[in-house]
């Protein structure tokens, strides 16, 4: 049996949700999420960030502000035990037809050439519907969160899961393995 993988989105489910961050010192922890990815981590779930930072495209920042942001949120991870197994980016803006762009499936393939997970067992947890569609589009179980954009969501969404937060959604996950 190879290993599961949760998918994470970054902006609004794993750091507070800063329009376009662009500086590592802006960069937040939402409360409990390093305590639950250690959680995943000791479930032996594999995990990964799935990130569309369409800043890039658009110049607000560059692919070394980005490295810079991700260092800083691997430390903040590690200092609580927490470990990513891989982060994905999609630097694309809306109108430049790349694979990639959520919800586009080019960064899950990706982790899973990387990982040689099955995506039709994985977990999506994300705060926008695009997330969502994500997850459904791989085949995965899918959560919306209520943090950042979530609330939005909540009305309309096709995930198979509303729930507070990431903390929550790892809550869920640890049941649903049982
Ligand atoms: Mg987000
Ligand atoms: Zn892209």
């Amino acid at each position: 049996m190879t290993k599961r993988f949760v998918l994470i989105d970054r902006d609004g489910t794993i750091n507070v949700e800063k329009h376009y961050l662009s500086d590592p010192d802006q960069l937040e922890l939402y409360p409990g999420v390093a305590a639950a990815i250690r959680r995943l981590n000791q479930m032996d779930l594999g995990v990964v960030v799935v990130t569309n930072q369409s800043g890039i495209a658009r110049g607000y920042f560059d692919l070394a502000r980005l490295d810079e942001i991700h260092t800083r949120l691997f430390t903040m991870l590690e200092a609580e035990g927490a470990a990513i197994d891989g982060l994905y980016i999609c630097p694309h803006g809306p109108d430049e037809d790349c694979t990639c762009r959520k919800p586009l499936p080019g960064m899950v393939d990706q982790a899973v050439a990387d990982h040689h997970f099955d995506p039709r067992r994985a977990f999506m947890i994300g705060d926008k519907e695009v997330d969502v569609e994500l997850g459904h589009g791989v085949g995965a179980v899918s959560f919306l969160v209520r943090t950042g954009h979530g609330p939005q969501f909540v009305e309309s969404t096709k995930a198979d899961y509303v729930v507070d937060d990431l903390p929550a959604a790892v809550n869920v996950i640890e049941g649903l393995l049982k």
